[in-house]
């Protein structure tokens, strides 16, 4: 009988281990995972579950008695290494589990804030569902608290504070690494509307206090008081595993178009991976969403199971921020040309972004149709050009088939 070993039970392991079962997979499947409980989704950690709407129930997959049922074996534990020649992982509590295929399903871990006081009680980060449950904590208690980083988690969670807070990111614009000057700037007028304060283009330097974070120093020697401070600098993909087994790592563990290591009895998948990305004309991509997550335990599973089909799901994406719900479909990456269609004062708007004359991403603020329009437009090939969506007024929604 063959063994499935999933390393990592996450949105993508657990998707890998349940796709398997949906597959007909007849053997063995066993899914390690280092946090306790049942698998369980992050998106709700810096939205409903910080503002206590939902609780953990909300956040599991699946109950428990799923996998039972399903025959996965949920192994409590951490994978301390790998014994490639001996097709075994090697865990914490001393013991091994061979496989026939290993499916690394690692994850990320939050890029920590090279700076003095980062150690300091009251700075906290935000992956886990105990980082959530001790940021909740503290939010009852904290007057000051400041945002260090304007990606997607740290507005996610400025916008579900509950309060006014203050929102630093180095960089001249917020969501600079994954949207549109238009959505950043319409995000920035959104969040300063709700009462924050958003300082753009201004570093951390350091942050001070006498075993408790008081204050946080600027690069512009500017100080903010601050009681709680959210560490919110982007991650790192988990690979520490496959480097040390000796396995392809570049900005993540490198697969190939079937998610298979430069060992072919492992796989890697969800934001662990370094993937050829076919909707970004095969370049090497590394992706932090559900989607890739979901769609790539599915993918492996299927392979696994014996369909090789190669990895070509589309990129899409949602945050929710203050009554803000946008969504993304395509890769933004080196647009050259974008168009507003809708109506941003009403905040129903999305931005349109070409690349040498062909349409690459739809960022839709506050309007579903026009994602789905998207996502079904990307999905069918050729894509549409800048030519042909301008005769119609650029309404996505004429060139779905
Ligand atoms: P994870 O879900 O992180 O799972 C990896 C698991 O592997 C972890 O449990 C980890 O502890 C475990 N692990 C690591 N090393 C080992 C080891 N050696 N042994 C055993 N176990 C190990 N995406 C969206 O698309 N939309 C959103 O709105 C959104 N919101 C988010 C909000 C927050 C607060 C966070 C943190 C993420 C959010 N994401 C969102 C991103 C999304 O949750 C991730 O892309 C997704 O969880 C990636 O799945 P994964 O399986 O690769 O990693």
């Amino acid at each position: 009988q063959s063994t499935v070993v999933v390393a990592g039970a996450g949105q993508s392991g657990f998707q890998a281990a349940a796709s398997l079962r949906d597959k007909g997979f007849p053997g063995r499947v066993v899914l390690v995972g280092d946090e306790s409980g049942v698998p369980y989704q992050r998106p709700p950690l810096s939205k409903a579950y910080l503002t206590g709407v939902a609780g953990p129930e909300q956040l599991r997959l699946r109950p428990e008695d799923f996998f039972a049922e399903k025959d996965i074996e949920l192994v409590c534990g951490r994978v301390t290494g790998i014994d490639r020649a001996g097709s075994a992982v090697l865990l914490d509590d001393g013991s091994s589990l061979g496989y026939d295929h290993l499916v690394l399903a690692t994850g990320a871990r939050n890029r920590e804030l090279p700076v003095p006081g980062a150690e300091l009680a009251g700075v906290l980060a935000l992956r886990t569902r105990e980082d959530a449950d001790r940021l909740r904590e503290e939010l009852e208690r904290a007057k000051d608290v400041v945002v260090i980083g304007g990606g997607f988690i740290g507005l996610e969670f400025a916008a579900h504070a509950g309060r006014p807070v203050t929102i630093v990111e180095a960089q001249d614009r917020l969501l600079a690494r994954v949207a549109s000057p238009e959505i950043s700037g319409y995000f920035a007028e959104l969040h300063e509307k709700s009462g924050h304060t958003v300082l753009l283009g201004v570093g951390v330097a350091a942050l001070h206090g006498t075993g408790r974070v008081e204050s946080v120093e600027l690069t512009d020697g500017r100080r903010l008081p601050a009681d709680l401070a959210v560490v919110a600098v982007g991650v790192l993909p988990e690979t520490s595993l496959a480097e040390a087994a000796g396995l392809e790592v570049a900005n993540g563990i490198v697969v190939d178009a079937r998610l298979r290591t430069s060992d072919e009895k492992i796989f890697a998948i969800g934001d662990c991976a370094n993937f050829p990305c076919v909707q970004a004309g095969t370049a090497a991509t590394r992706l932090e969403s559900v989607q890739n997550a979901v769609d790539q335990g599915r993918c492996v599973a299927a392979v696994i199971a014996g369909e090789e089909l190669p990895y070509d799901s589309l990129p899409w994406f949602w945050t929710d921020q203050s009554g803000a719900k946008l969504q993304i479909a395509g890769i933004l990456a080196d647009a050259d040309r974008t168009v507003l269609t809708g109506d941003r004062a009403a905040g129903k708007f999305s931005v349109l972004s070409f690349r040498d004359g062909v349409l690459i991403a739809v960022e839709s603020v506050n309007q579903p149709p026009a994602h789905i329009a998207a996502r079904r437009l990307f999905t069918a090939r050729p894509r549409p050009s800048y030519v042909e969506l301008e005769a119609s007024g650029f309404d996505l929604k004429a060139h779905v088939k």
